[in-house]
This record gives structure tokens, C-alpha cells and sequence, in this order.
């Protein structure tokens, strides 16, 4: 198989290199010009999995394993089809934000690697699919059930037809997507900038690295929300601030009680800037230092532009 700007030899890299992006089905296009569509996230995943190619190929990237068999258990969510999952509970966590439970029969598991993400089918009043990408907030090796946290928007497409989901309704998912990898001890020191649900891939990160005690990476997440009451996960990522290697830092734009802060928590009253991530990226080495990103599309430009001011490798940053 050849693909633009690499060779891949199926028969000597089939067991070294990642599996390819899958391509989304002509149904998951809702046709309505969302931004981004699901085919420029396709561009993107397939992008990326050529860049993770080409970085293997050369060496500046180590990975231990990409298989994405799930061998011992048997799959309950797939990339080429929708698989229905029941919604077993719905917890309101900030002023528009929802955590969602789904149930996974025969306590089965989404086998999901760290950073990826589902997306989900609904059928809209005038009869015609609409599909969005959501990230799993459980455990990427929960059994039994998993759980996304969604905000709801005021005009948001997607956002209408959520609003109605009732516990016991059976919703479509498949997946998993992304091409994002680790391992451990690759790099000295991971900054994380994210902005609202941006957190969701973040917070897997996280919790990834924290779960392996062999795992020497420092953590700094500087976190924009608009107000304490629009934090998410905010106990969770408290709680994680025990850990020797992760530090954190909330931003909030728009909160007037600068009281609001709990014991231990760093937070800023304002928008994240520029200068602050350059900042953070130059307090160490910046060989050593990796650079990951999720936020709205405009928060994700201004953050890759500091990568670039700093002249980080494309390899150094990865954007959700
Ligand atoms: C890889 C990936 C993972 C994602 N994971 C999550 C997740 O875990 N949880 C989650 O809630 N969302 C997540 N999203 C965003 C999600 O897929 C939808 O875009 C979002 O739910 C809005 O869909 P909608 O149809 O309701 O709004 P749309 O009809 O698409 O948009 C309507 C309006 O809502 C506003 N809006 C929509 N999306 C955003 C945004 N991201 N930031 C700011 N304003 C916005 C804009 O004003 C927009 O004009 C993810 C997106 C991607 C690409």
C-alpha cells in the first residue's frame, strides 16, 4: 500500500504500525455544513496516523504496542457499525453540562485506547441522521457501563435532540476513533491546554499516565472554563493534584467570586493567553516537552501557534 509521502509495506509493518483511521459512513454526514465535518476529522485522524507513520519510520517516536484487538474479550462497540447501548443514567454536573451512563451488556468493556473518542447516531424530527463526536470520561477499561459528559447547547443540532434522551433509551454509538498514542517515559514533561469539554480526552490522559506507577512524566493542565460553576470534573481533577507529577492551574474567564477557589486549587481570573502557555512550555527542556491541545477551534489555533513560535516539533504537539 502506498499513501502520500509514505510507503507502507503491509506484510513487514502490519504488526509495527498503528491500524489506519476508519473512514465515517455516508450516513454519518449530516449535510448541514458542521465545522468540523465528520470528514475533516477523518482528514485529520488519517493525517495524523501518517505523521505517527513517518515519526516510527524515523525513529523520534517509540510505541510498545497498536494492535486493536481486543483479544480474551469479545468487541461491543465497532467502528463500521452502530451498536445500541442503554442509557441507565443522566447526572446534571455544571449549568449545561451532563454526564451520561451507558450500560454495556454481559459487563463487557469499549476496550477503548487513551485520547479516543465514539460518536453517536440520532435521527433528527425531519427523518435524517445527525452525528457528533463524544469522548468516554470513564475508565478506558470500565466494564459494565461507560459514561460521556456532554454540554448541551442552546442551538446546538445535536444538543436538541439529547436533551430528550430519557434513562432506559437505547442510543447508537461506534467507534473507537483517534489516532493519538503514548507510552510511557517518552517524554519528560506533558502541558495540557484545554478549554469546556475539552477536558474529556485531557482528563484520559491524565489518568492514564497517573495509573502507571512505572511512569516518571510531569503533568501541567492549565484549563479554561468560564466559572467555577462551569468546571467539569472539578473534584475529580482536584483529587488528582495528590500525585507527586501532575499540577494544575483553572483559568476562568468570567467569575466574579474570587472566593470560589478550594483548598489547593490554583486558579486565574481570566482568559488563558499566549504568553501563558509559552511560559509554562519554557519553565523545562524543551526536547523533553509535549504539548496537547483540545479546545474550541480558535482556543486550538492560538495554542498551535505557541508551539510554533517556540519552534516545537509537530511531534511535540498533538491537538484532540
Ligand atoms: C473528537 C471530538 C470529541 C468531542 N468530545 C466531546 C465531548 O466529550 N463532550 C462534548 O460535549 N462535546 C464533544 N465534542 C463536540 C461535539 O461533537 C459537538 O460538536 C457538540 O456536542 C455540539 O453539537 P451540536 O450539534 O449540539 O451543535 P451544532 O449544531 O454543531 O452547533 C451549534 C452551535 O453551538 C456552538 N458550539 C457547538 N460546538 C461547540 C464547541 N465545541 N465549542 C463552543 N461552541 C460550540 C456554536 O455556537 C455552534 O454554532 C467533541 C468533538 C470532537 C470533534
Amino acid at each position: 500500500m502506498s499513501l502520500e509521502g509514505i510507503h507502507v509495506d503491509v506484510h513487514a509493518d502490519a504488526a509495527a504500525l498503528p491500524p489506519c483511521p476508519d473512514a465515517p459512513l455516508p450516513s454519518d454526514c449530516c449535510g448541514s455544513g458542521c465545522s468540523p465535518c465528520v470528514h475533516d476529522l477523518y482528514q485529520k485522524d488519517l493525517e495524523d496516523w501518517k505523521q505517527l507513520c513517518r515519526n516510527l519510520r524515523d525513529g523520534s517516536v517509540i510505541c510498545d504496542s497498536f494492535s486493536n484487538d481486543t483479544i480474551g474479550s469479545a468487541r461491543h462497540i465497532f467502528p463500521h457499525k452502530y451498536t445500541a447501548f442503554q442509557l441507565i443514567s443522566i447526572e446534571k454536573i455544571t449549568t449545561d453540562s451532563y454526564l451520561y451512563s451507558f450500560k454495556i451488556d454481559n459487563n463487557g468493556s469499549l476496550n477503548l485506547k487513551v485520547g479516543q473518542h465514539i460518536i453517536s447516531q440520532l435521527i433528527r424530527d425531519d427523518g435524517k441522521p445527525i452525528s457528533r463526536q463524544y469522548t468516554p470520561v470513564s475508565e478506558m477499561d470500565a466494564v459494565g457501563r461507560f459514561e460521556v459528559i456532554i454540554k448541551l447547547y442552546e442551538n446546538g443540532r445535536m444538543s436538541q435532540l439529547i436533551k430528550k434522551w430519557k434513562v432506559g433509551d437505547m442510543i447508537l454509538w461506534r467507534g473507537p476513533f483517534g489516532t493519538f498514542s503514548y507510552s510511557r517515559n517518552t517524554c519528560k514533561r506533558i502541558i495540557l491546554v484545554g478549554a469546556g469539554t475539552g477536558i474529556a480526552p485531557l482528563y484520559q490522559v491524565i489518568r492514564f499516565v497517573l495509573s502507571d506507577g512505572d511512569d516518571e512524566t510531569q503533568m501541567n493542565l492549565m484549563y479554561a472554563s468560564r466559572s467555577f460553576s462551569e468546571i467539569i470534573l472539578r473534584n475529580e481533577l482536584l483529587d488528582l493534584t495528590n500525585y507527586w507529577n501532575f499540577f494544575m492551574c483553572h483559568y476562568l474567564s468570567n467569575e466574579s467570586n474570587r472566593l470560589g477557589k478550594k483548598y489547593r486549587e490554583n486558579v486565574e481570573f481570566r482568559k488563558i493567553t499566549k504568553d501563558d502557555v509559552k511560559n509554562e512550555i519554557q519553565k523545562s527542556c524543551l526536547v523533553g516537552t509535549k504539548l496537547l491541545i483540545c479546545g474550541t477551534k480558535s482556543f486550538n489555533k492560538d495554542m498551535i501557534n505557541c508551539s510554533r513560535d517556540l519552534d516545537l516539533l509537530e511531534s511535540q504537539v498533538f491537538t484532540f
